[in-house]
């Protein structure tokens, strides 16, 4: 099962990717998470990311392609993979699209959480006091919504188009009540979900 994890800024996509990941039995890629390892690592691709990310922009397409291609090439995500925060933009999907087409396998399903903007804000700004991310400021998070609205709401459309089908789940609520939801419309479209 391929499945992409979609939702702006502050809808909990990463909470609920790791979780709905275990029950997938898939591996969790998380294109922010690889980035901010390579920060942390100071490695060439994170100098270059870091003032980026910090400005609440996106890395180069080129990069981001190539750090994950590498990831989906090794054998654990050869059978599935729950891709969160990528693809974010319209050439990346298209890329991501050609890289499976290779391997005559392509995205089964997308999930969009869907949460109001003033609730996005509130989280953000609660997530700045306790997980100390550089970017998770008011001026990161306007700059984030705009990028996510204006690059990487196209791409839901893009797999609209395509067909693939798409979960949009209500973000807001308990956090197991949504990982709950997720896994309810992911069976109906029959996929294989554990219960832990
Ligand atoms: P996230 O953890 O998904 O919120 O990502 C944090 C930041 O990493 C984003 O604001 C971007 O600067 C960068 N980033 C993550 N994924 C991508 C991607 N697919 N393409 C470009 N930049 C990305």
């Amino acid at each position: 099962m391929i499945a992409l994890m979609f939702g702006p800024p502050g809808s909990g996509k990463g909470t609920q990717a790791s979780r709905v990941a275990v029950r997938l039995g898939v591996p969790h890629v998380a294109a922010g998470d690889m980035l901010r390892d390579e920060v942390a690592r100071d490695t060439a691709l994170g100098r270059e990311a870091k003032p980026i990310m910090d400005s609440g922009g996106l890395v180069p397409d080129d990069l981001v392609v190539r750090m994950i291609e590498g990831r989906l090439g090794q054998p654990d995500a050869t059978s599935g993979v729950l891709l969160d925060g990528f693809p974010r933009t319209v050439p990346q999907a298209v890329t991501l699209d050609a890289m499976l087409g290779r391997r005559d396998t392509n995205v089964d399903d997308v999930v969009s959480l869907e949460v109001p903007d003033d609730e996005l804000k509130a989280r953000i700004l609660k997530r700045a006091t306790t997980e100390g991310r550089s970017d998770d400021t008011a001026e990161g998070l306007a700059q984030r919504l705009v990028v996510y609205r204006q690059d990487t709401a196209p791409v839901l459309d893009h797999y609209r188009e395509a067909g693939t089908r798409i979960e949009a789940i209500n973000g807001v609520g308990d956090i197991d009540a949504i990982t709950e939801r997720i896994i309810e419309s992911l069976k109906h479209n029959g996929a294989a979900v554990g219960n832990s």
